[in-house]
This record gives C-alpha cells, sequence and structure tokens, in this order.
C-alpha cells in the first residue's frame, strides 16, 4: 500500500490561519491503514485547528470526512456540497487523492494533509518499509523475489556492488543488503545458478522517465 505521514501541524496551521472555513478531507485507503490521514487523523487534525482559531481569536468552522478513495470520482463526486462550502479543503489522502481532488473541484483551495512517501509492507504498527518502486516490469522472478530497485540503495541490478558487510548496506548500516537478501533467497530455492545468468538491459520505458505514466486496459474498459 501507500505511505505516507501526517504534515506538522506548524505546516498545515501556516497554509489555512488566513481561511475559517476548512474541510477535512480524509480518505479510508491506504492513508487510514498507516494511520497518517483516515478519519481518526481527520478528528485530530480538526481538533488542533480549532483550538489554533480559538486561541488566535478567529472565527472558524471546521469539518472533517472521509470517503473511501480519494482516487475515484465517484467518491469524491459524494462531498460537492462540503467541498463548495468550504474556503479551503485540507485532504489527508496520498498525493494521488490529493491532486484527484483538486482536478474535481479547480477552482477550490486545497492543501496536503499529509507527506506520501512510498508503496510499502506493515512490518508492525508504526514501522511501515519500502517493497517497490513501481517500474511498471517487474523482474521478481529473477531475483529471489525481492526487489533491487526498491530495495538496494544504488538499484543495482546485476548483483551487489562489493560495499556490503555483514550483510548491511555500505550506504546504510541500518538496512540489509538487498543483493545479500537476493542470494540467501536464491539459495533457499536452490536457483543460485540464476545469478550467472546474463542480465540483459532492463527496459526503463514503463518506469517514470518518460513522465507520468498511463496504464490502459482495454480488458477492462467499456466502449
Ligand atoms: S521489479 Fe519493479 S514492479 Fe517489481 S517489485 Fe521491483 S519496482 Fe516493483
Ligand atoms: S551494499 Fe547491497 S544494498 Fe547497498 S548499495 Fe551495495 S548492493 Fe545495494
Amino acid at each position: 500500500m501507500i505511505k505516507a505521514t501526517p504534515k506538522p501541524l506548524e505546516e498545515i496551521i501556516d497554509y489555512v490561519k488566513d481561511f475559517s472555513n476548512i474541510l477535512i478531507v480524509g480518505c479510508d485507503g491506504c492513508v487510514t491503514v498507516c494511520e497518517a490521514g483516515g478519519m481518526k487523523e481527520a478528528k485530530i487534525l480538526g481538533s488542533a485547528l480549532r483550538l489554533y482559531y480559538t486561541q488566535a481569536g478567529k472565527d472558524h468552522e471546521v469539518i472533517e470526512t472521509t470517503v473511501t478513495r480519494q482516487c475515484d470520482k465517484e467518491y469524491l463526486a459524494g462531498i460537492k456540497d462540503l467541498v463548495e462550502n468550504a474556503d479551503a479543503v485540507i485532504s489527508l489522502a496520498c498525493g494521488c487523492g490529493i491532486q484527484y481532488l483538486t482536478e474535481m473541484y479547480y477552482h477550490k483551495i486545497v492543501f496536503p494533509g499529509v507527506n506520501t512517501h512510498f508503496m510499502g509492507i506493515n512490518a508492525e504498527r508504526g514501522r511501515y518499509e519500502e517493497r517497490c518502486a513501481g517500474c511498471g516490469q517487474c523482474i521478481l522472478a529473477s531475483t529471489g523475489g525481492i526487489c533491487p530497485i526498491a530495495r538496494c540503495s544504488k538499484r543495482m541490478l546485476n548483483g551487489p556492488c562489493g560495499g556490503s558487510d555483514n550483510g548491511k548496506c555500505e550506504v546504510n548500516k541500518d538496512i540489509p543488503c538487498a543483493w545479500h537478501l537476493i542470494y540467501e533467497r536464491l539459495e533457499i530455492l536452490g536457483q543460485l545458478n540464476r545469478l550467472e545468468e546474463p542480465v540483459s538491459a532492463k527496459d526503463w520505458r514503463t518506469s517514470r522517465d518518460g513522465g507520468p505514466r498511463v496504464i490502459i486496459r482495454d480488458d477492462l474498459r467499456k466502449d
């Protein structure tokens, strides 16, 4: 899932200090799971903003809501009246949801309430680890199910850089060397011979070097 963290309150206050009718829109998707932008976080932010406005002696109205997914226009359409009645909107969705809300309500000021980081797993509550960089052409079949693009600090694709120490990455001693992990996994699978196979240059056209990407699935699209 997409992982995000709440923005510092001071940063959000700076965005909205000159507005008085604020709508906070959380998302019930990924940001709820990582406890950055669901209803609970929307309520906490709403309370903090009310306190700020009250202490500053400013008239205000702060409303919190969430939608099932901010990356779907059907759900965004459902908050039309709330958005129209607000001076400014704070979106607690990931960067995708924030931008889709902005596109749907183009005339409305929308601020981000979270920082979006990466696609990762829930290692434990409050610890999220990156696993996929969305390259668009998955190579996990040949790397023992461990992604060197997301997990090797140098994105090495044809083996380790040679700098690892006791299985730790030379760039960051707190993380395992991805290629060490790949070697260990392939050894368990009895597939170490994969490391001797020539590695052809990866086709990066499916990554994002060509700008924002679009997926068109004709099998899913209606005429
Ligand atoms: S190879 Fe690409 S698609 Fe597969 S996990 Fe790594 S970044 Fe994601
Ligand atoms: S030590 Fe391992 S994970 Fe770190 S940069 Fe080198 S190959 Fe990549």
